[in-house]
């Protein structure tokens, strides 16, 4: 007694296969990858200086300290491309900053502005990512921010109707997903210490608000507040060439430790996905040894074979080097193998277990 007539049974086994299929493909398909690319974008410049203090504007701070930045990568972290939004005094439009870390694909964007506000005793360091603000005041570092537009011609057609003075065009920003969220905040947080602990600022902390240039990026992205140019100590020390170099500095180590626990989770990434590529697909092995004691690591055999690989079968250990996917390949490299072991065989494997080659040569549809 059957519920579905065979010719179902046999579409739904193929659905079934195939989405099996799918998911193992996708799977081992998210390669992670390395942190390789940071954007540095210097706010404003050109016909926009940004915040103005007594003795400095914040376009020539935040582009000695971006700079200066990118000068520490450089050096101690080579293998990381630096990419400046500005490299100069130049205006480069919000929506031009995001669009070079995006085709950049950057693994970071950071943003760096020094504040303003009409409080003169105001003071202190404050790291945002991309978000609805919390309090009026964030909205507030948002508005100025965002309010350069006005200098681009045709802002209202670029950034579709979005008043950076209406406290309504920041309510798309409760809306937005941002799914790089936790690690944005987790770069600001790295940032923030870094200020706090080894230059010694004011810690305003972690905040969110709806920052225009961070709204497109498409990978973590914080904007810094190196300080605020309205305070006369504040101004006198980010200023400073001293205090440009310190903040570079703080900058730089909070990326370099963020790109250190980025690479060592990608690494981990890397080996669970082997794992997982190597029990769900077929292999082929060389057989060169098998011995009812097994064979003690450190040994001869080991030396001459560095990817020696054990398995059991029955009473036996079995060993075998090298590890394929592809028949014809491991033939190849079987005619090497037979110069040092001469009764050397290849052997196949699904799901870790020993299947026959002939059988695995049918569901790999090798010829
Ligand atoms: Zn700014």
């Amino acid at each position: 007694m059957t519920i579905f007539p065979r010719y179902t049974r046999i579409v739904f086994s193929v659905i079934i296969g195939f989405l099996l299929f799918l998911t193992e493909n996708e799977l081992v398909g998210q390669e992670a990858i390395k942190f390789n690319t940071i954007v540095i974008d210097a706010g404003h410049g050109g016909k926009d200086p940004g915040a103005i203090g007594k003795m400095s504007k914040e376009k020539d701070i935040v582009l000695d300290v971006a700079l200066k930045l990118g000068a520490y990568i450089n050096e101690y972290l080579p293998e990381v491309k630096v990419v400046y939004t500005r490299s100069k005094d130049v205006f480069v439009p919000l929506n031009k900053r995001a669009e070079i870390a995006n085709k950049n694909k950057a693994d970071l964007f950071v943003s760096i502005h020094a504040n303003s506000i009409s409080v003169p005793s105001i003071a202190g360091a404050e790291t945002f990512v991309l978000g609805l603000h919390r309090t009026e005041e964030n909205l507030e570092v948002a508005k100025k921010e965002n309010s350069v537009i006005v200098l681009e011609e045709d802002y209202s057609t670029t950034y579709e109707g979005f008043d950076p003075n209406s406290p309504e065009s920041y309510i798309i920003f409760e809306l937005m997903q941002n799914v790089h969220l936790d690690q944005s905040i987790h770069v600001a947080s790295l940032v923030q210490n870094q200020f706090h602990s080894r230059v010694g600022r004011n810690d305003r902390g972690v905040k969110q608000a709806g920052f225009l240039v961070l709204r497109e990026a498409a990978m973590p992205s914080v904007l810094v507040e190196l300080g605020f140019l309205s305070n006369n100590k504040e101004e006198k020390f980010i200023a400073s060439e001293e205090g440009k170099t310190y903040m570079a500095s703080a900058l730089y180590r909070a990326i370099r430790d963020y790109k250190t626990e980025h690479d060592e989770k990608s690494k981990m990434q890397d080996l669970t996905q082997a794992k997982i590529k190597a029990k769900n697909e077929i292999y082929y092995r060389i057989q060169i040894a098998s011995s009812k004691a097994q064979i003690k690591a450190g040994t001869k055999i080991y030396k001459k074979f560095e990817d020696l690989w054990e398995y059991k079968e029955g009473q036996y250990y079995k060993y075998t080097t090298r590890c394929v996917s592809d028949y014809n390949e491991i033939v190849e490299q079987l005619k090497a193998v037979k110069k040092e072991v001469h009764d050397a065989f290849v052997v196949a494997f699904h799901n870790d277990q020993k299947i026959n080659v002939s059988d695995a040569r049918k569901m790999t549809n090798d010829k």
